[in-house]
């Protein structure tokens, strides 16, 4: 009989920051090579080690032995050493689309300059799989998935055909027993055939073709015998054949004959833990996160791209922003189910990209305001489509104007400060010389209130003569006690108003408000603009529409971990408040504004005395859109709890359909679980989630669930806007027996903070990836500040439009050595024509790699990924 090949494949599983902070493992790191590198060198018989897939693990290495280089790139070019082709290992769910994207073309663009990288998508630890990994895969040109968590029952064998929604399939090897079947490789030839026999007899007819056995887990040092007992174990038996080699090498041996299929998302507890409670640990985390996304995907890049000259693309701030956001993804960072060092560094790396990007998109803006020859302010558009919306300006004067909303007016004459006279005179030098906008400044005893001295600008516009200068040098030695420094400017007012189609990618000159569109007016306690109304009751709920019972919040316990919620044996949930009060504090025409203000009575901990929490929930409506605006918040003192908000669906459903990466996913009313974890149907959204005519559009990834469950129906949506607990890793647990991680008890996942979520709630069929861009994607204002007047004013444009992008969604807009690069993807089950205006080029797959030109035209299949390069 032919003997069964066994694929030795060593390796470590290498979590940057976990259990440890990022410094602690990495020493740990150092050591692993340091003693890896001149064993592969000594032992040919250590014919192979895979860097786990991430070229992490290579750059903090060569950090601190640079001098190691050319060593594993003899390494790697020979084969010995496979690296890549991530650049970090990440979670799917918890970052976006373009952040897995960048992840894969840092690791192969790092990998490349050591031979290339690992043909395989390795994805081994990831906490479940998203719908569209192998069209990710596939578009990157691999053929090959290996994964291990979130396989459902319903895949029987060792590998299977593995689709996205829109075809794309790869072959997924299915690693039944995790990324460290064959970990600690014993010493001992004997001990590792039967070790082989019992895995192969375990899972029989599950396996098929060669055995995959990975010599590999966590952080694990290799075996440096690993050559000898290989050689052992071939002489004494005939059943196996066992071979050291790369997985890529195993992969192309594999079976392709009979294997089962699967398509979309992979987010089963059946056969290995899929941790489905991490989307709701560290909400803190989850908004970072999307802040820092939004700053660098939607605001820094496409502002830059489109109005900074090619030359002065910011590529190196661009870079260091995406290798903060890329490290973060790394699946123990984003989904927080680490130490609160960790958490503390993925919060501090998303707070530097954010500032870079939201940095560069002020710098992108007013290079557009430096160019153009329009007084006053310009409302800019940062996305792809045509947007009406409501901005905030600062005007000139104090008289109201028709269609705007005075937020607040500053007068002309106000007083700036009280200040001892010895402290006042560089105060008021520094405002004479640098506030233009002060035509008088006074001086007056606080005392007596006697003026003791002013300055008027002159006719050359000058406030600060020197004659004035002597006056006030005079008046500091001449006299003590406090004055009073009052100032006089033109009035201004803040004002809210409605502008109305702005040009996508484009900017339109604020050339006084438009008619307003559905007013919002505040009556007998209501709030409404003809398209919604809102009406409050008990508990600190309101209704949309006549329809009530919106705005629940439910509070339960907690006594599990950052990996699982679990409720205590016996867990009441409390859904009242003590104490509940409205106020309207903005009543309209523009916006309307209402602030419910109530006192919820929580246990301060599992089995602890009530406290109580005051939650503020603001609700807003804004003249002419269909959206109710909400954002919840109160300073966290309670632990050990969930806590959730639940609103009525205006018709019951089967089911939900969530934004995922470059996907809706359809889910039903229930999750699989499996003999280690219980299924719980809570699952993740990335901004919009819709069920029964209703759709939530939230600021961060969130975690739902559809709950009130009648005649196999869902009533309710329930949003996790917190869930507390003290135990990175908690055992024994109802709904996960085992640990996932050590028992370390921690302060930070406990959230003793202030909690803000920010959401809003759409009843009707408009587009959500529309309502997205309206909640989330803010219209920007610019405002010149210099350059040239405008000379001819028919010559002045007062709206202008730098590219034209219809059809698809746009994920990103960005220059790649030098040229413009659009990504879109078609979120749809039907086939949509892209118009990219007056533009040509070609389409590319996500190496950069031409696939097809095209002429200001495309058509996208349903739920395909595009990237265009457009030549001019
Ligand atoms: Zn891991």
């Amino acid at each position: 009989m032919a003997r069964r090949t066994v694929s030795i494949v060593p390796h470590t599983h290498w979590d940057r920051e976990w259990y440890s902070p990022f410094q602690t493992f990495r020493l740990r790191l150092v050591d692993l090579l340091d003693d890896l590198l001149p064993s592969l060198d000594a032992d040919p018989a250590y014919a192979h080690f895979m860097l786990d897939g991430q070229m992490a693990v290579v750059d903090d290495y060569l950090a601190v032995r640079p001098q190691a280089e050319a060593t594993l790139r003899r390494l790697a070019a020979s084969g010995r050493v496979s690296a890549g082709p991530w650049y970090i290992l990440m979670d799917e769910f918890l970052v976006s689309g373009e952040t897995t994207i960048r992840n894969l073309q840092r690791g192969l663009d790092r990998a490349a300059s050591f031979g290339g990288a690992m043909d395989v998508g390795y994805l081994p630890d990831m906490f479940g799989h998203v719908a569209q990994m192998p069209q990710l895969l596939q578009q990157f040109g691999f053929e090959h998935a290996v994964v291990w968590r979130g396989v459902p029952a319903a895949v029987d064998r060792s590998a299977f055909w593995w689709s996205a929604p829109d075809g794309s399939t790869v072959r997924a090897e299915y690693l039944p027993q995790g990324y460290g079947n064959g970990a600690r490789l014993p010493d001992d030839a004997k001990a590792l055939v039967a070790a082989v026999a019992d895995f192969e007899s375990e899972w029989d007819s599950f396996l098929v073709g060669p055995i995959l056995w990975m010599n590999g887990t966590d952080h694990l040092m290799p075996q440096p015998w690993l050559g000898r007992v290989v050689a052992e174990a071939n002489d004494l038996q005939d059943d196996y054949e066992l071979v050291v080699r790369p997985l890529a090498e195993h992969l192309a041996l594999a079976s392709i004959d009979a294997l089962p299929s699967w398509t979309g998302e992979l987010r089963s507890g059946a056969r290995a833990n899929l941790l489905m409670g991490v989307t709701s640990n560290r909400v803190d985390v989850r908004a970072a996160a999307a802040r820092a996304e939004r700053a660098l995907e939607q605001l820094a890049e496409p502002l830059a791209a489109l109005y900074q000259p090619a030359e002065r693309w910011p590529g190196a701030l661009l870079d260091e922003a995406w290798l903060d956001l890329v490290r973060n993804s790394a699946h123990d960072s984003i989904c927080a189910c680490s130490v609160d060092e960790v958490c503390d560094a993925v919060l501090h790396r998303f707070a530097e990209a954010t500032q870079i990007g939201e940095g560069l998109a002020t710098r992108a803006l007013d290079a557009l305001a430096a160019t153009l020859s329009v007084a006053g302010p310009i409302v800019v558009n940062p996305s792809s489509r045509a947007r009406s919306g409501l901005v905030e300006l600062i005007l000139p004067g104090n008289d109201p104007i028709e269609g705007t909303q005075v937020l607040n007016v500053r007068p002309p004459d106000r007083v700036m400060a009280d200040l001892d006279l010895t402290e006042m005179a560089p105060v008021v030098i520094r405002e004479l010389k640098h506030n233009d906008r002060i035509t008088r400044l006074a001086l007056e005893s606080v005392e007596t209130g006697a003026l003791l001295w002013s300055a008027e600008r002159d006719a050359n516009g000058e406030l600060l003569s020197p004659g004035a200068r002597a006056e006030l040098d005079a008046l500091t030695e001449s006299t003590t006690g406090q004055v009073r420094i009052r100032i006089t400017s033109p009035p201004t007012q803040l004002v809210v108003t409605r502008v109305e189609d702005v040009p996508g990618f484009g900017w339109q000159a604020w050339n006084g408000p438009a008619p307003t569109v559905a007013p919002v007016t505040a009556h007998d306690g209501a709030l409404t603009n003809g398209l919604v109304r809102l009406e409050f009751h008990e508990h600190g709920t309101w209704s949309i529409n006549g329809q009530r019972g919106f705005g629940r919040i439910v509070h339960g316990g907690d006594v599990g971990d950052t990996y699982n919620w679990c409720p205590p044996d016996g867990d009441t949930e409390i859904d009242t408040t003590t104490r509940s009060e409205v106020a309207i504090v903005e009543s309209g025409p523009m916006r309307g504004r209402a602030r419910i203000t109530s006192t919820h009575r929580w246990p301060e901990r599992t089995g602890g005395e009530m406290v109580d929490t005051q939650v503020v929930t603001t609700l807003e409506l804004r003249a002419g859109e269909p959206i109710v605006r909400v954002e919840t918040s109160w300073t966290n003192r309670t632990r050990d709890q969930r806590v959730r908000v639940h609103h009525p669906l205006p018709a019951p459903a089967l089911g939900s359909r969530a934004e995922c990466v470059f996907a809706v996913v359809e889910r039903g009313l229930e999750a699989e679980g499996g003999p280690t974890e219980l299924g719980i149907p809570t699952f993740p959204s990335k901004r919009f989630v819709q069920a029964g005519g209703l759709t939530v559009v939230h600021d961060g990834v969130h975690e739902y669930e559809l709950v009130d469950i009648r005649d196999a129906h869902a009533h309710e949506i329930a949003i996790t806007l917190a869930r507390c607990t003290g135990l990175l890793s908690q055992m024994p647990m109802t709904t996960r027996p085992l640990p996932a991680g050590p028992i370390t008890p921690m302060e930070g996942s406990q959230l003793q903070k202030p909690i803000v979520a920010t959401y809003a709630l759409h009843i009707g069929n408009a587009d959500p990836y529309a309502l997205v861009d309206d909640v989330l994607v803010p219209l920007q204002v610019v405002r010149k500040t210099s350059g040239r007047a405008p000379t001819d004013d028919t010559a002045v444009p007062t709206e202008g439009q730098m590219l034209s992008v219809d059809g698809a969604p746009v994920s990103a807009l960005r220059r790649v050595a030098g040229q413009l690069e659009l990504r879109v993807f078609n979120p749809s089950n039907d086939t949509t024509t892209v118009t990219v205006e007056g533009r040509r080029g070609w389409l590319v797959d996500l190496r950069g790699r031409p696939v097809e030109h095209f002429d200001e035209q495309f058509t996208l299949a349903p739920w395909r990924i595009a990237t265009a390069v457009l030549h001019d």
